[in-house]
């Protein structure tokens, strides 16, 4: 049997009588550990076990980052210092996927922590884009969106973003990533990197198929005391063919600077809205300037905070208890977190230090308020913002090699505001620059997810008929 097919054909066949699902199992196991060698998409690969065949997933095969908490399997958030985790719980992203029929296929790799934009601060293995394997996947979640490019099987990535990490990866694999709004999903379970910013969501081929996906997961939890009280809802209602009368506002502070083979890709893809039905104006977002400065503060100073728990002592890495508590966390840290999680923390203990934290931790939070009311006032009049989601296509390892820690921040400079202000966001292919894929970036108000995937569908729908 053919199971080269998309999720949906899938979710048509596993309900028909002469579907074999033990030899489909049989299938996405081997095939996973196929692309497993060729490409180190997963930090930890189980014997998949068909567990579930709910609705409405019917045993959808589901990888899940490496931060987001599976009960029993390893989950490490690319650290070593979290080697041999297995958690007591699920997330409750996971829980909700299990309880939709869902199954976990794997774990897949990411920088650690989420510290990073190309995977490449991965303790398990950096993987490679399956468009050309001498580049990036993008990160952090670079395992999930490589998975979702490459896998011939049905399948959906749950992923996570705190500055970036789902529209980035997607944009490089030219594969659908949807960021939803901060607090739209809980985040109990998740490995946290910096909490007023993490937010769980979905990579997949189709924005039909991160539509199915947001909503397994989506809607309030009692564990999670940011959680937005909506109800679970079904996305895939907004699934759309035209985008008639949406307005589209596309701030020029998004094309400085930009390579400009990207650029000319993303206006391609304008044009393409404007053939699903949509209007566009060019606007300003003055404030797209401090965002990347303002996002680093934060973000540092939250994770620095955040992983203070790893001491040794209740999760994963630990040495032989010796010398006062001060010497053995720090051999513990030393020998446990890698060189981009040291800095962070280090950054981030500075922006908070007394002194200091007037100067740049509460002057980020001021601007960061400034940044919410920027997007809030383009939204009165507009549905969506487009834009490209990354300055560049996939860059090659040797490039990166070659970044300054400071030059690799500054990839994140489309990201970081969006992320900032807790409003969702989607990145859909949008054709190709030197062979190699382009995101379009669209990002709407609170809330509003279903006027992003149905502008997104259609146009993924004007895309895909110009391709027949
Ligand atoms: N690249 C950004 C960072 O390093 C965002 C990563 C993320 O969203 N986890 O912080």
């Amino acid at each position: 049997m053919d199971y080269n097919i998309s999720v949906n054909e899938y979710l048509e066949k596993v309900q028909e009588r002469n579907f074999d699902r033990a030899d489909f199992l049989h299938y996405v196991i081997e095939e996973s550990r196929n692309l497993d060698e060729k490409y180190s998409f997963f930090a930890h690969l189980d014997s998949f076990q068909d567990i579930s065949f709910s609705q409405n997933l019917f045993g959808l095969p589901i990888s899940v980052k490496d931060n987001i908490c599976v009960a029993e399997m390893l989950s490490r958030a690319g650290s070593r210092i979290l080697e041999g985790y297995r958690p007591p719980m699920d997330a409750t992203s996971v829980k909700r996927i299990k309880e939709s029929g869902g199954n976990i296929v794997g774990k897949t790799n990411q920088d650690e922590f989420g510290f990073g934009t190309f995977s490449t601060n991965s303790a398990y293995g950096i993987p490679k884009n399956p468009h050309d394997t001498s580049r990036s996947c993008g990160g952090s979640s670079g395992g999930a969106a490589g998975l979702a490019a490459a896998a011939t099987f049905p399948h959906v990535a749950l992923a996570e973003s705190t500055g970036g990490s789902i529209s980035c990866p997607a944009s490089f694999c030219g594969v659908v990533g949807l960021t939803p709004t901060y607090g739209l999903v809980s985040r109990y379970g998740l490995i946290d990197y910096a909490s007023s910013l993490d937010k769980i969501g979905a990579i997949g081929k189709s924005v039909s198929d991160v539509a199915l996906l947001l909503s397994a997961i989506a809607g309030h939890d009692i564990k999670d005391s940011t959680s937005i009280a909506k109800k679970k809802y079904d996305y895939t209602k907004h699934l759309a063919k035209t985008a008639r009368g949406a307005r589209i506002a596309v701030p020029k502070e998004y094309f400085r600077n930009i390579d400009k083979n990207v650029e000319r890709a993303v206006w391609d893809a304008i044009d393409k809205l404007v053939d699903a039905g949509a209007k566009y104006r060019e606007i300003s977002l003055p404030t797209t300037k401090h965002a990347l400065p303002a996002y680093y503060i934060i973000a540092t100073a939250e994770a620095s905070t955040n992983l203070a728990k790893f001491c040794g002592l209740r999760y994963g890495h630990a040495e032989e208890i010796g010398g006062n508590f001060d010497e053995y966390f720090s051999r513990v840290r030393s020998s446990g977190f890698g060189e981009e999680a040291k800095r962070r923390i280090m950054l981030g203990t500075f922006a908070r230090m007394s002194g200091y934290r007037d100067q740049y931790y509460l002057k980020a939070m001021k601007i960061r308020t400034l940044i919410i009311r920027d997007f809030k006032k383009v939204f009165k009049s507009f549905d969506a913002i487009a834009a490209p989601a990354m300055p560049v296509i996939a860059p090659k390892f040797s490039e990166i090699d070659k970044l300054s820690p400071v030059q690799a921040y500054q990839m994140d400079v489309l990201t970081v505001a969006p992320n900032l202000a807790g409003i969702p966001m989607v990145s859909v292919p949008a054709g190709s620059a030197r062979s190699m894929p382009v995101g379009l970036h669209l990002m709407s108000d609170h809330l509003q997810e279903g006027k992003l995937i149905e502008i997104a569908s259609a146009f993924e729908s004007v895309v895909g008929s110009d391709k027949k």
